[in-house]
């Protein structure tokens, strides 16, 4: 079974929603009117319940088979835009300049309203499906925001499925892998105390500028000599910053980075090795360093059974040739994760085409995508949930 008759001629109506979206973006939790829209469009489809407010700006909508019991399937799209300032300059671009739908959030919440008509209008599977529209995906943790206001519970989830698009990859391609797909993004900042002077006296202080760089080239060794090389890590310091004027040794440097990690035991190793490497190292030219570690999003895990199910349905939208079931993750990170901690289920990979990346200035959705993502998420209800 390819694209759905149906679903193909929704096409229109769905792009049109989604122009709409991508015109008028909104940032993090402060999706007003996004989530208005989304709600809105629930109702006329007249899902069985339809709640907003979840994790602030989210909604849920519920739409029940009409083939009996059965178990309830949480579907997810995010509704978020990025502060970045548009160059697409397609029609429907961003009327509000330093906002703009750069990671395709418009697509996804267009394709899964799709979804939600088609399915609230047919209903041929037991059980039901939640629809689930989150805010903040792009660092706000929206998800574990609609996580903690009881979603998954309240609503008897049992699996979660989550998809994105991918630019580059193929239009009517899915790509998708069992485990870690996309990375756990955390954060740090290191200060290194020294004791300042002027520059011709360097015996005279604790030169924070010299202890900083050792600190630099002595973090690269937690990679590069301490992990399992087939085992993903990154440590990137991204930002040093000290001192004012070029005769004055000043009294602290300040560095930041990121670590990305797609394994929990990597990820407690990194912080842990990040901590004592900067301690020491600080401490082993006279300094201090005082360290900051922030966890952010968790390593997107995708569920065997789930990641099996997702390809063969997949594979029925497009063909399995149009199926990649073990692509290289991401080290790019993703709060469906944390669904996914709670949850079994599988977030898969959408082809977007020869566009722009994610998150830069000129991107934008391929509406050629749509029936591709709307047919997904039909048949996976309707197999899923198959009588
Ligand atoms: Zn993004
Ligand atoms: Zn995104």
């Amino acid at each position: 079974m390819p694209v759905i008759n149906r679903v193909a001629d929704m096409q229109d109506q769905v792009a049109e929603w989604r122009r709409h979206l991508h015109e008028n973006p909104e940032l993090l939790y402060d999706v007003h009117n996004t989530s208005a829209f989304v709600a809105d469009k629930l109702k006329s489809f007249g899902c069985d319940v339809v709640e907003t407010g979840i994790g602030r700006t989210g909604v849920v909508a519920i739409i029940k088979g009409s083939q009996g019991e059965g178990p309830v399937l949480g579907f997810r799209a995010d509704m978020d835009a990025l502060p970045i300032l548009e160059t697409s300059g397609k029609p429907w671009a961003s009327k509000t300049p330093g906002k703009a739908h750069s990671c395709g959030h418009d697509g996804h919440t267009a394709m899964l309203l799709g979804a939600a008509q088609y399915l609230a209008e047919t209903r041929n599977f037991k059980g039901s499906i939640a629809v689930i529209f989150q805010p903040a995906e792009e660092g706000g943790a929206g998800a574990l925001a609609m996580i903690n206001d009881g979603m998954l519970d309240k609503f008897g989830i049992s699996q979660v499925f989550g998809m994105h698009n991918e630019p580059h990859l193929p239009v009517g391609n899915f790509a998708i892998r069992k485990g870690s797909v996309m990375a756990a993004a955390d954060t740090f900042e290191i200060t290194i105390n020294g004791r300042g002077s002027h520059a011709a006296q360097p015996h005279m202080s604790i030169d924070p500028v010299l202890a900083a760089s050792h600190v630099v080239v002595a973090l690269q060794s937690i990679v590069s000599r301490e992990t399992d090389p087939l085992k993903s890590l990154v440590v990137t310091v991204a930002s040093i910053h000290g001192g004012q004027a070029s005769n004055v040794i000043p009294a602290f440097v300040k560095l930041a980075g990121t670590v990305r990690t797609l394994l929990p035991e990597t990820r407690d190793f990194a912080e842990k090795r990040l901590r004592e490497v900067a301690t020491a190292t600080a401490t082993a030219h006279g300094a201090t360093a005082e360290v900051t570690y922030h966890r952010g999003y968790p390593v997107t895990f995708n569920h065997d059974d789930e990641t099996d199910f997702a390809v063969e349905i997949a594979s029925k939208v497009a063909g399995p040739k149009a199926v990649n079931s073990g692509m290289a993750p991401h080290m790019g990170a993703e709060d469906f994760s944390y669904m996914l901690e709670k949850r079994p289920g599988a977030f898969i990979f959408i082809g977007n085409g020869d566009t722009a990346g994610l998150h830069n200035a000129a991107y934008d959705f391929n509406d050629e995508a749509i029936p591709f993502g709307v047919s997904y998420w039909v048949t996976l209800a309707e197999t899923a949930l198959a009588a």
